[in-house]
């Protein structure tokens, strides 16, 4: 797989369309601009080829910055083009280009790698992965250490944010590893608070000298990490009506997102005798007893948790899962507070 490498961001840029990308982007392309702060921000984009957001961060810094000088420099890759022309998250059958970052054997990986040993070149300043979601969900930044730096980052780009480690593949573990890191979740493509948050950050970012050396103050980070990965059984059918159905939830699911909901809440209504919700941790292991219980047709919690990242795109529940039990996890002490 060819990593193209270019010095500029070209004007052609301005009307693309994802499904054009490879006109401008015929392979993925590792983009060096220099600016006035030389340590790079590290930019990722279209690691999924269905989420925009980040193609149209591209644009305005091209428009932006065309005769005027970067307050700092910048080392761009342009990731799975080919998705991006088909609409897809990943080509089928191929790496997803958001699980190639801690090596393996295939040509994806070997781009991964060429992308990092470029950054590592170069000391960068940050680097932020821009991601878009499927359901709706409120932008939120992810990170991967504890570090004031990269929590610093997140606040910066919204007052919600997800600390994980696994997996631990992705672009922004690898480059946790080399300077703070972000993933950005933007909402769904082409929403534009998401898209406004994530040029603002870029901007800022660009004309930071420093990042805080104290941990935020928790009004402005709420921290949470993921405690169950909720799936579907495979056999049982679900709607999001009260239509005739192995399993019915509320059509306004998805407003549930980030929202705590207390012990006893109840999550969906079913006809079967069995759950057919299935909680499991990162490793796979059952943790459904723990999380929820069948009473009398009704699916409640059995404890107070907050769900994320719900979807009720069926494809993605069917190929992925419904959505994610989260908990707060408190911020680092801020030393020197009170
Ligand atoms: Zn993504």
């Amino acid at each position: 797989m060819q990593l193209d490498q270019i010095d500029h961001l070209p004007r052609s840029l301005a009307h693309l369309r994802p499904d054009r990308v490879r006109s401008v982007f015929p392979n993925p392309t590792l983009i060096r601009l220099t600016g006035d702060r030389p340590e790079p921000l590290v930019l990722s984009t279209l690691l999924h080829g269905n989420e925009t957001t980040s193609l149209e961060v591209l644009k305005h810094l091209q428009r932006r910055y065309e005769s005027t000088p970067l307050p700092r420099s910048l080392m761009i890759f342009v990731g799975n083009v080919l998705a991006t022309e088909q609409g897809l998250r990943h080509l089928p059958g191929e790496m997803d280009f958001n699980r190639i970052w801690a090596g393996g054997d295939s040509p994806a990986h070997a781009l991964a790698q060429q992308v990092q040993e470029a950054a590592m070149g170069v000391s960068p300043f940050a680097s932020i992965d821009i991601h878009n979601n499927t359901g709706t969900n409120p932008i939120y930044g992810c990170v991967n250490t504890l570090r004031p730096a990269d929590l610093d980052l997140a606040a910066r780009f919204a007052p919600l944010g997800v600390f994980y480690l696994n997996p631990a593949t992705t672009q922004s573990v690898a480059f946790s590893k080399i300077c703070p890191a972000i993933t950005l979740e933007c909402g769904r493509s082409g929403d534009v608070e998401g898209l406004m948050a994530a040029i603002e950050l870029v901007e800022t970012i660009m004309r930071l000298d420093h990042f805080a050396d104290h941990p935020p103050d928790p009004r402005s980070l709420r921290l949470f990490e993921t405690v169950g990965r909720v799936e579907i059984v495979p056999d049982c059918t679900f709607r999001f009506d009260p239509k005739p159905a192995d399993l019915n939830f509320d059509a306004g699911l998805e407003d549930l997102n980030f929202q705590p909901l207390p012990a006893g809440a109840c999550l969906a209504l079913t006809s079967r005798p069995h759950l057919p919700l299935r909680v499991v941790d990162e490793h796979g292991a059952d943790l459904t007893s723990d999380f929820l219980e069948l009473q009398t047709g009704q699916i409640r919690l059995t404890q107070g948790l907050t769900p994320a990242m719900i979807t009720t795109d069926v494809t993605n529940i069917r190929q992925d899962c419904l959505c994610y039990f989260m908990r707060q996890r408190p911020l680092p002490e801020r030393s020197g507070s009170v």
